[in-house]
């Protein structure tokens, strides 16, 4: 059987989406086992469900969006939310703890003309989600993963530690411990390979929350660095500021 995979677009940057067309090498490997039928990013031709996998990228940000998202649902045996935007709502939700009439009067000349929401949430939050993968962009091996593990009929091998088991297991140096450089390393999941530290750079938490963040923990080792509590609260922040693990802990420092 062929499987019929589509992709959607909602509020994001294209970003992942780009990632799934950086894995063309691989995808054409396993072209007999699926078709992608709908992808208006890549291809203009397209081609209504139902579908066996449904892709997500971006978050829900207006009323048309929240009314959508069910239909895609309806139309898709597995949905896959991909990348942060999708998984937590991404950077626009800062305006989760604004006033979206404030950001859109700065913005447009005439905001009148917007229909939004005041929130920009998760896609998990409207529709039952069947696999999410992380990332900001996502990784294209965890595509390629995730859809060889639809198709085979397994569930996908996909991480939910650390990015700091990512750093030992390829040797390299801790930034925060060798350097005392901000890391969020220790409460992000992992599935970048570490890419950050390698370059020596702190990690800011592109991935999200791993399964059990002790931010707590985390905001220890940071002052032990000398590193100021607000640079932290600002750090987590970030691309997956929605988050919910991530806005209990700022609520809590
Ligand atoms: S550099 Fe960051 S991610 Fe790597 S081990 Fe240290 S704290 Fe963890
Ligand atoms: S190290 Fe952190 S910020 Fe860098 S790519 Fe990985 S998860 Fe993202």
């Amino acid at each position: 059987m062929t499987a019929r995979v589509a992709v959607f677009k909602f509020a994001s940057c294209d970003g992942c989406q780009l990632s799934v067309l950086d894995a063309e090498d691989e995808l054409l490997a396993i072209l007999g086992t699926i078709d992608i039928v709908e992808f208006p990013e890549a291809r203009t031709l397209r081609e209504p469900g139902p579908y066996d996998i449904g892709f997500v990228e971006g978050s829900v940000t207006t009323p048309h969006d929240a009314a959508r998202i069910k239909e895609i649902r309806e139309q898709c045996k597995v949905l896959v939310t991909i990348g942060a935007c999708a998984t937590s709502g991404g950077i626009q939700a800062l305006r989760n703890m604004a006033d979206v009439g404030i950001y859109a009067s700065q913005v447009y000349a005439h905001p009148e003309y917007l229909d939004t929401l005041a929130t920009s949430t998760a896609i998990a939050d409207h529709v039952k989600v069947d696999l999410a993968l992380y990332g900001c962009p996502v990784s294209k091996e965890q595509l390629v993963e995730t859809i060889t593990a639809v198709v085979a009929g397994r569930r996908p091998d996909l991480p939910s530690h650390p990015v700091c088991v990512e750093c030992k297991a390829r040797g390299t140096v801790c930034v925060l411990v060798a350097n005392g450089t901000p890391c969020l390393g220790p409460v992000v999941r992992a599935g970048c390979g570490a890419i950050c530290p390698s370059y020596a750079r702190g990690c800011y938490g592109c991935f999200g929350p791993c399964s059990t963040p002790n931010v707590a923990s985390l905001a220890g080792a940071w002052d032990g660095a000398g590193v100021p509590r607000s640079t932290l609260i600002r750090a987590l922040k970030g691309f997956t500021v929605g988050a919910p693990e991530f806005q209990e802990a700022v609520r809590a420092l």
